[in-house]
């Protein structure tokens, strides 16, 4: 982006300012697009190079920073024929209204560097941030949760506005009614005018004549919030909503703060959560586990989970059930429970029980 404008107007650094506009005239009538050979583009930088270097304020800026403002793209150089010949030197400052976003963006930013941004700014609401427990059944099925919060509302009698509707208004001024102000600069760039939204009425030209008596003009008042809040299946803890604009109002124009729900689901008496997968620990006598027995097991949602203890079963194995674990958050199939038996050996041996074991040890 960086173009050496010597080097495409083909002078000096040292070269005299009667050099330069002669070398940019003979390179002009050269790449002239109307011309047979003529070179549109070559034209333009010509014309760009020009721009800086035949002027002498703009030529030592160069000189001390480099091509520091080409960077917007210059929207006067070569925008355009220029008509009746070739301008003799620099056109005025003001002309170049190339309309170039970034161009805007640095005349706003001396503009409010001088002052002339003045606006009139409100306090934001401030974000709320608000814990829900959730129990593990709720992340199974989903839950609406409903909020009252006490904090900053849009006032109830001005609605937000901060001043009485009912009193009327007179007009501003600021601007004499016209909403918009002509704000002149005398800029590195030149002199700039442009004309804004008055600061004072927002553009409407009036101004309230009383500010509201409820909130003093702020347009806020302390107040009830009551909002529902849907909590999605498969959540998992720790996750936050956001809710935006629906935290703190703000004072008239400042804007809403956002809502934060920060969701907490609480340890569960029979299952531990992995993800989507759920974990429990069946209690098993060692007839049961050594027979191969059904284990029946209540699931989270209080299905019955049947489950063969498989042949060969080992005691550090995970029985699974798959699919009647949890939702995954933001869809996908359910996940699985696995089931960790706990083998009971029995405490005291009846007679009987003991001559059967001596059978069986003879079996095994
Ligand atoms: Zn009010
Ligand atoms: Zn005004």
């Amino acid at each position: 982006m960086n173009k050496d404008y010597y080097q495409v107007l083909g002078v000096d650094k040292t070269a005299s300012e009667e050099d330069i506009k002669k070398a940019y005239r003979k390179l002009a009538h050269q790449h002239h697009p109307d011309k047979a050979g003529g070179d549109e583009k070559k034209f333009k930088e010509i014309n760009e190079a020009y721009q800086v270097l035949g002027n002498k304020e703009k030529r030592s800026q160069y000189d001390r920073f480099g091509s520091s403002f080409d960077q917007g793209g210059f929207p006067g150089g070569g925008a355009g024929p220029f008509p009746g010949g070739f301008p003799g030197g620099f056109p005025g400052g003001a002309s170049w209204g190339g309309g170039a976003e970034d161009m805007n963006d640095i005349f706003e930013s001396i503009f409010e560097q001088f002052g002339g941004g003045r606006r009139r700014t409100y306090s934001a609401g401030r974000d709320i941030e608000v814990i829900q427990e959730i129990t593990l059944e709720e992340v199974l099925t989903g839950v609406n949760r409903h909020l009252s919060l006490k904090t900053y509302v849009p006032c109830a009698v001005c609605g937000g506005l901060g001043y009485d509707k009912k009193q009327g208004t007179s007009q501003c001024t600021t601007c004499r009614g016209r909403g918009e102000i002509k704000v002149e600069r005398r800029t590195f760039f030149g002199n700039f005018a442009q004309v804004r939204s008055c600061p004072d009425c927002g553009g409407s030209g009036e101004l309230p004549k009383a500010p509201c008596n409820e909130c003093k003009g702020k347009g806020r008042a302390i107040g009830r919030k009551e909002l529902d809040v849907q909590i999605a299946p498969g959540i998992e803890d720790g996750q936050i909503i956001k809710l935006s604009g629906a935290g703190e109002a703000g004072e008239k124009s400042g804007g809403s703060g956002d809502l934060y729900v920060v969701v907490r689901v609480k340890p569960h008496p029979v299952f531990k959560r992995q993800k989507a997968d759920l974990y429990a620990v069946k209690s098993v006598n060692i007839a049961d586990a050594l027979l191969g027995k059904e284990l029946t097991l209540e699931g989270l949602g209080g299905e019955k989970l049947k489950v063969e203890i498989p042949k060969g079963f080992g005691l550090q194995e995970k029985l699974r059930v798959s699919g009647k674990g949890l939702p995954r958050f933001g869809g996908g199939a359910r996940g699985d429970v696995y089931i960790t038996l706990d083998v009971h050996l029995p405490k005291h041996l009846s007679e009987k029980a003991k001559k059967l074991l001596e059978d069986l040890e003879g079996e095994i």
